[in-house]
């Protein structure tokens, strides 16, 4: 059964109902609902369950893909992906991000499988809504910063070890892509057309940046990315771009040096993440909107206390408006 998001029902049905019967393979399409949230996962393994089924296909973004893994794992069956944006890292990961119908994150669910197959056609990828691959980039930039936080405090990772040396790297290695190719792969999806730029983002989008946070571990950027969920007017923005405002508020909050904040900032602005709150939909007249962040960001068990000092709400508060003064004058 393929889990199908509306790029995928546009631009690979024709492909699986041409191609897989040649080969013996049955293929049943079921449009995803759009979030990946528990009742969705209810209801696609409920389809599932009155299929004899070998597998299960999620051919979408982030949320299809996490989707695709929960009915895979409630029917112990085995899982492809096949990615129809660079959007998120979610795609070679053995977890999913549970999200509330109304769009906040609920919870992350972890499996003991990772996906069989992740096959990516970079001729879709490149027909994607630019911004897609923009939100990418924030989220797998992120990456490199984290695991290396993870690393300096010995934090668990997402899979319940230390972070290893082979993680570091490949996180380290996709933030070296992105920095170098980032954007002659938004120009090239701008124009419709797959270059090596484009081939290596995906690469370190999709893959990269997947092994990095799983082996090497999440901190303070992810962790505010989540509270900025609680904000209704924030549910426009996608995934990595709530996470390209949490590395900022991260690397404000570590006190790295300002010249390496200075670098992602300007890299973010020139690629098109956002570097302020209001560009996430987050009102920052009063202090109200920022406080529900940050206390969000806190809870116990967030990848938050990944840091290697404590995290309260009133650092977190003020390294985001610390980053937002710092974006502003970007504008
Ligand atoms: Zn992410």
């Amino acid at each position: 059964m393929a889990i199908a998001c509306g790029t995928a029902q546009r631009e690979l049905a024709p492909i699986w109902n041409a191609v897989l019967p040649e080969v013996g393979i049955e293929i049943v399409i079921e449009p995803f609902g759009g979030e990946c949230s528990a009742s969705e996962i209810k209801r696609l393994t409920s389809k599932g369950e009155s299929l004899r089924l070998q597998a299960i296909l999620g051919a979408g973004g982030g949320k299809t893909s996490d989707a695709a893994r929960g009915v895979a794992d409630a029917l112990n069956l085995p899982v492809v992906i096949t990615p129809t944006l660079a959007s998120t890292d979610s795609p070679c990961s053995a977890l999913s991000v549970i999200y509330s119908q109304a769009g906040e994150v609920e919870t992350i669910r972890f499996y003991n499988r990772h996906p069989l197959l992740v096959l990516v056609d970079t001729q879709v990828v490149a027909k994607a809504p630019k911004r897609q691959l923009v939100g990418g980039l924030g989220d797998a930039l992120a990456t490199w910063f984290e695991a290396r936080t993870a690393r300096s405090s010995s934090s668990l990772n997402r899979v319940g070890g230390l972070p290893t040396t082979t993680g570091t790297a490949l996180a380290k290695l996709c933030c070296e892509i992105l920095l170098a190719d980032g954007p002659a792969a938004c120009a090239a999806v701008e124009s419709g057309a797959t270059t090596p730029a484009l081939e290596r983002v995906v690469e370190a989008n999709n893959l990269l940046s997947g092994l990095g946070f799983e082996s090497g571990g999440l901190a303070v950027a992810h962790a505010v990315h989540n509270g900025i969920t609680e904000i209704p007017e924030s549910h426009k923005y996608i995934h990595g771009e709530k996470v390209a405002f949490g590395l900022l508020t991260q690397l404000v909050l570590e006190g790295q040096p300002q010249s390496e904040i200075d670098e992602i900032l300007k890299y973010q602005r020139a690629v098109g993440l956002p570097v302020t709150l209001a560009e996430v939909g987050v009102n920052i007249e009063t202090e109200e909107q920022i406080r529900t962040i940050a206390e969000r960001a806190v809870i116990p068990g967030e990848s938050s206390h990944n840091e290697p000092f404590p995290v309260s709400a009133e650092a977190i508060m003020a390294a985001m408006k610390s980053a937002d003064f710092q974006g502003r004058k970007l504008l």
